[in-house]
């Protein structure tokens, strides 16, 4: 039995993990091309005998290796080689090297090929040569061989309904594993990789079918739970009445939704998704009103001390005037603070609490909560989440989700399986969107001079110290020099610190005092948190801009263009610049529009990493793409249907397979 604990670093916990972790790609080494034929930028393999070996100094240190097979010939070139190695690759010898061909000054070459040098009898390998995704420290030999014995032993029964696979035209499961591990040559490689062979097919519709299944019995399941319904009272219509502007009408088909929902019997379980300044707090009130209105409890919990803090006071003017008693409860306040508070709302006297995780980790009675709230969902884990809402006998809180990170709708759908999704895509009138001007750090002086002629307007402006993720000490650090050297260098201007080691009462009090328009400028590492609203501040300065990701720039540069003046982001920027951080400031320039963002994001980093996959759990999908394999998601809701009105044990066999371990996500 192969010891599985190797591979849990790679999320292989079980045998069935072990099958199903698949090749990212493959390489063909069935085949040996003729050097005469290969072309830059093919990969290839030859075989041939050296005919050169020479280390050579100049430009650097390298081994340069020629090859001639009779048809022509092609350099390997290493900058990292052994004294063994020279003596090993002598001339004379016979090899056979593959990798990436490069047209060099000098002819053909490949940089740091694979190679084998060539005995008596070397067969070439009879299958095409997967490539599994892996860590530092797992071979891909050691994974490979794991998997192989894996497959061997293993004879999956079909877990499809009978007929099912025929009618879609689909091979058979354990032919399709041998196949991905395993492709005989001649398999096109093209269609492993685009994912169109039918080996692929079937492990997407298996794995869509059991979403599908799991989607179905959640809903089900849900449909089950009974919630309070809320009305729509009047003081929800005074509360709209009363706000200082009209809903946009993303919001108004928001909180339509949002409204219906709350008034039915189930509990909702809503996510509402908007770009950062779309307006979801006010949804949030008005959703929060209505079960006020209804005589029950609501709560709203945020991420960090300095949102909620925010929340709050942006909430009690709204409330207060209709007679909401609003409560606030976060970890810094004094003991006897917070047990009056939570004395308050377990005798049902505050209507609307508002604060951080306090809210699920001080064990907060809320007796008749009917509504829980909780913002910038993704930096809650799913325990968090579900904490707030904890069943209190058979009736459960409806629940709003509010999330500022854009997903693209058909990602969401596969990230969050029960979940219902209301979109603002639209912000409200009167913003000037966001100038964003990109600059070499080489030009910093300049960048300050700016800073001090909009403080002169009256404007305010931010100072995001870089991103240094080897070392929070020195963050740190350089969050305090920029402090001191702005301090110095924009003399008579105000300018504030915070950052993530300042304690909370005294960022809650710095962000307070910028807010209020008594700091012109407020030097801030990355903590500047998202939801932040200062709508006076119309400039933004992010130091080694490079250094961060497209979600978190757009985070930040979403704090400017929250008023009528005319916003400035200004990303400095050290060339010179990678490819990938070259997009990421040319899309930053080029739209301020999240979703376009967000769809970028996750091309340039893959699903997985865009969603945070660390934190958010695992994405439910591995196979199978809903986009790519549209008809098939609808194959699999027809199969459900009939599955689960068949025996359950075909249904447990299923989703044990292919969920197994990840339905916690879907409670999410
Ligand atoms: P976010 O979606 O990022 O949480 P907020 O709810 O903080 O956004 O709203 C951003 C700002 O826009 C707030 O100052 C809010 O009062 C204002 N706002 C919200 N909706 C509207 C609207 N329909 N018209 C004008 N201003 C609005
Ligand atoms: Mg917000």
């Amino acid at each position: 039995m192969t010891d599985l604990t190797q591979f849990a670093r790679l999320g292989i916990r079980t045998e069935s993990d072990l099958l199903l972790h698949l090749p990212l790609r493959y390489e063909d080494e069935t085949r040996i091309t003729e050097i005469g034929r290969v072309r830059p930028g093919e990969t290839v393999q030859v075989a041939g005998e050296i005919c050169r070996n020479e280390v050579v100094a100049r430009p650097r240190r390298m081994l340069q290796i020629e090859l001639d097979d009779g048809s022509g010939r092609i350099a390997l070139r290493f900058l990292n080689f052994y004294g063994s190695q020279v003596a090993q690759l002598a001339i004379g010898r016979r090899v056979r090297a593959m990798g990436e061909v490069r047209g060099g000054l000098f002819g053909l070459e490949m940089v740091h090929p694979r190679y084998r040098l060539l005995g008596g009898q070397d067969k070439l390998p009879t299958t095409l040569t997967p490539v599994y995704p892996t860590v530092a420290g797992i071979g891909q030999t050691v994974l490979r061989r794991a998997i192989l014995e894996a497959l061997a032993r293993t004879n999956w029964e079909d877990t499809l309904p009978a007929g099912c696979a025929q009618r879609l035209g689909l091979p058979e499961l354990m032919s399709s594993l041998r196949l991905l591990h395993q492709p005989p040559p001649g398999t096109p490689l093209s269609s492993l990789e685009d994912r169109s062979h039918p080996a692929c097919r079937r492990l997407a519709f298996e794995e869509l079918l059991a979403q599908q299944l799991s989607l179905r019995r959640a809903r089900a399941a849900r449909s089950l739970q009974r919630a309070q319904p809320l009305r729509v009272t009047e003081q929800v219509e005074r509360l709209r009445s009363a706000l200082p502007f009209a809903l946009t009408g993303a919001q108004q088909r928001a909180w339509a939704e949002v409204s219906a929902d709350l008034s039915g019997s189930q509990p909702m379980n809503r996510l509402l998704q908007g770009d950062v300044g779309s307006g979801k707090t006010v949804i949030a009130a008005l959703a929060a009103m209505q079960a006020i209105g209804s005589g029950r409890q609501a709560a709203l919990m945020a991420p960090t001390e300095i949102l909620a803090e925010q929340h709050h006071r942006k909430l009690l003017p709204w409330l207060e005037p209709l007679g909401v008693r609003v409560a606030w409860l976060a970890g810094s306040l004094p003991a006897s603070a917070k047990k009056s508070v939570r004395a308050a709302a377990a005798r049902a006297e505050v209507d609307l609490l508002v604060g951080t995780h306090a809210l699920v980790e001080d064990s907060v009675e809320l007796p008749a909560l009917g509504l829980a709230i909780v913002d910038e969902q993704h930096r809650f884990g799913v325990a968090q989440r579900l904490a707030l809402r904890a069943t209190r006998g058979d009736v459960l809180p409806h629940q709003l989700m509010m999330s500022a990170t854009p997903i693209p709708r058909t990602l969401a759908m596969s990230y969050y399986a029960d979940l219902d999704v209301s979109v603002i895509d639209e912000l409200p009138p009167g913003r000037t969107p966001v100038l964003t001007k990109l600059v070499t750090e080489s030009r910093r002086t300049e960048v300050i001079e700016r800073v001090r002629a909009a403080a002169a307007l009256g404007r305010q402006a931010y100072w995001v110290c870089p991103l240094i993720e080897e070392s929070e000490a020195l963050e740190l650090q350089t969050a305090i020099d920029t402090h001191a050297e702005l301090e110095l260098v924009l003399e008579g201007l105000r300018v504030g610190l915070v950052h993530g080691r300042l304690a909370p009462g005294l960022k809650a009090q710095t962000m307070a005092a910028f807010s209020a328009g008594e700091l012109d400028v407020l030097v801030a590492t990355t903590v500047i948190e998202v939801g932040v609203d200062v709508p006076n501040a119309s400039l933004m300065v992010i130091e080694h801009a490079e250094r961060f990701g497209l979600a978190q720039l757009h985070q930040l540069r979403g704090r400017v263009g929250r008023g009528s003046a005319e916003s400035v982001c200004v990303l400095l920027y050290r060339p010179p610049l990678s490819a990938n951080a070259r997009e990421r400031l040319r899309t930053m320039y080029e739209t301020t529009d999240g979703f376009e963002i967000a769809r970028r994001d996750l091309n340039l980093r893959g699903p997985g990493e865009f969603l945070g996959a660390r934190q958010s759990g695992l994405s439910l999908l591995r196979f199978a793409d809903l986009e790519r394999d549209a008809e098939l998601v609808e194959a699999a809701r027809i199969e459900a249907a009939a599955m689960l009105a068949g025996p359950s044990a075909a249904v447990d066999a299923h989703l044990q397979r292919w969920l197994a371990g990840r339905e916690e996500f879907l409670k999410a």
